[in-house]
C-alpha cells in the first residue's frame, strides 16, 4: 500500500521536526523516515514510500501531473503529486483550465511567507466531473464545474452557517498551500491535471460560458462582485476602479453589468483603449498632473484592485459623502490614513476577500445569465515561468489561463 508523504514539512526541516510532523499519521514512522537527511525531506514529499503499516483510508491516492515550484523564487517545473481517491462526498474534477492569479506568484515567491513548498498554485479552476463518491449526488459525470479559492471548512461555525466559508472559526482550507484537516495534508491547486474535492464547494459552472475565460472568474470574479453585491452597486452609480488589471478588468465588466456609470483610474493611458471596450465610460491617467483634482467628491463607491503601495488619502477625497471605498488588493506595506479625509464626508474605507461558495455560485449564475467573462490569454504549463515574469511586469492582458491539456502531453 502506498503511504503518502506530503509538503507539511518544509524544505530544510530538521529530521526532528520532520520526526514530530510525522507523527500525527497513525502508526510509527518508519525508522528509514526518521533517518533521512534533512536535505532529502522535500524530495520525499513528492515521492511515495511503500510500507506495510496499517494506513488511513485517506492516504490511499492516486498519482497525478501537476507544475509547482519547490522552492521560494524557484521556477515551477513538472511534479508528480498525490491526489486523495474520491471518499463518498467528494468529486473528482478532470481540469480543463487554471487561471493564473497574482496570489498564485506571491506564494511561489513567499512573500507573505509561510509558503509550504513545493506548492502547486491555482484556485481558477474549471473541469469536468470525472468520478465521484457513492453520496455525492449534486453533480453527474460529465458536468461542467469549477473550484475556486477554498475546498473544506468546518461547516457547523457562525460564519460557515451564514456562508462566509473563507472566514471559518475553525480554518478554512483553501484550494492550495492549506493543511487539510481531514487528511493531514497540504493541499495542491489547479496546476494539476485532477482535483478532488468535497461536492459541497464544487460549483456549477452556467453552460454558454466560454470554459477558459469562465475560469478566472472563480477567485478575479467572486473578488470582485462580492463588494459590489456588498456595497449595493445599482444602475446610475458612479463607480471608480482604481488598476486595470485581472481584479480591475472584472470590476468593469461586472460594474458595467449591474448599470453603473465606470471610470478607470490607472497610472498611465496605455489601457485607455482597452477600458472602454470593456465598457467603462471615463478614463484618468493618475500620474497626470490635476487627474484627480476633477474628481473630488464624485463616486460612491471606488474598487481599489491595486496590489502595489499607492496614496489611499488621495484616492479617499473622491468619495462622495458616505462613499465606500473598498480594497481588493493587497499592498504589501501599510498605509497611513488621514481622518480628516475620512470624517469629513463620513466616508468610508472597507476591505473584502473572495466570496463563500452560495456567493460564489451566484456570481457564476450572474455571469451566465449576463454573459460575462474574463479577458485571457491561454498558455500551456511550460509557458508559466513566462507568464510570471509578464504579470510581474504588469504585461498581461488580463489573466493568463493554462490549458491543463498541455499537462497531460
Ligand atoms: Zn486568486
Ligand atoms: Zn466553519
Amino acid at each position: 500500500m502506498s503511504y503518502r508523504l506530503t509538503p507539511r514539512v518544509q524544505p530544510r526541516s530538521s529530521p526532528a521536526t520532520f520526526s514530530k510532523a510525522f507523527s500525527v499519521y497513525r502508526g510509527e514512522p518508519p525508522r528509514l523516515v526518521v533517518a533521512m537527511a534533512a536535505e532529502d525531506i522535500t524530495r520525499l514529499t513528492i515521492l511515495s514510500l511503500s510500507m506495510s503499516t496499517t494506513v488511513s483510508p485517506l492516504s490511499v491516492s492516486m498519482e497525478i501531473p501537476a507544475y509547482g515550484a519547490t522552492a521560494a523564487k524557484s521556477p515551477l517545473e513538472p511534479l508528480k503529486i498525490e491526489r486523495r481517491k474520491p471518499g463518498p462526498h467528494d468529486v473528482e474534477i478532470e481540469i480543463l483550465y487554471c487561471g493564473i492569479c497574482h496570489s498564485d506568484v506571491h506564494k511561489v515567491n513567499d512573500d507573505w511567507g509561510g509558503t509550504h513548498f513545493p506548492v502547486v498554485p491555482g484556485h481558477e479552476i474549471v473541469g469536468r466531473v470525472a468520478s465521484r463518491g457513492t453520496s455525492a449526488t449534486r453533480f453527474r459525470e460529465g458536468e461542467l464545474v469549477g473550484v475556486g479559492c477554498l475546498v473544506d471548512s468546518c461547516r457547523v461555525c457562525p460564519e460557515c452557517r451564514a456562508g462566509r466559508e473563507m472566514f471559518c472559526e475553525k480554518g478554512v482550507t483553501f484550494t492550495f498551500d492549506s493543511f487539510d484537516q481531514n487528511t493531514k495534508m497540504w493541499t495542491y491547486g489547479g496546476y494539476s491535471t485532477n482535483i478532488v474535492v468535497d461536492e459541497r464547494y464544487v460549483l456549477r459552472v452556467p453552460k454558454g460560458l466560454d470554459t477558459a475565460r469562465a475560469a478566472p472568474l472563480m477567485c478575479a470574479g467572486i473578488t470582485t462582485y462580492s463588494p459590489l453585491h456588498q456595497f449595493e452597486c445599482k444602475p446610475g452609480d458612479q463607480v471608480a476602479v482604481v488598476g486595470l488589471g485581472g481584479l480591475g478588468h472584472m470590476a468593469v465588466k461586472l460594474a458595467v453589468s449591474m448599470g453603473a456609470d465606470v471610470t478607470v483610474l490607472s497610472t498611465s493611458r496605455d489601457k485607455e483603449k482597452d477600458a472602454s471596450r470593456l465598457g467603462a465610460k471615463h478614463f484618468f491617467a493618475t500620474k497626470e498632473p490635476g487627474a484627480l483634482e476633477a474628481l473630488q467628491g464624485r463616486f460612491s463607491l471606488i474598487m481599489d484592485t491595486v496590489s502595489a503601495p499607492h496614496d489611499l488619502n488621495k484616492q479617499l477625497t473622491l468619495l462622495r459623502s458616505f462613499g465606500t471605498m473598498v480594497l481588493v488588493g493587497l499592498p504589501p506595506s501599510g498605509a497611513q490614513l488621514d481622518a480628516f479625509t475620512l470624517v469629513h464626508g463620513n466616508r468610508r474605507i472597507a476591505g473584502s476577500n473572495i466570496g463563500g461558495v452560495a456567493e460564489t455560485q451566484e456570481m457564476l449564475d450572474y455571469c451566465g445569465k449576463n454573459g460575462i467573462v474574463a479577458e485571457v490569454e491561454v498558455i500551456n504549463a511550460d509557458q508559466i515561468n513566462d507568464a510570471y515574469k509578464r504579470m510581474e511586469r504588469g504585461d498581461v492582458r488580463y489573466r493568463f489561463v493554462i490549458d491543463a491539456a498541455s499537462l497531460r502531453a
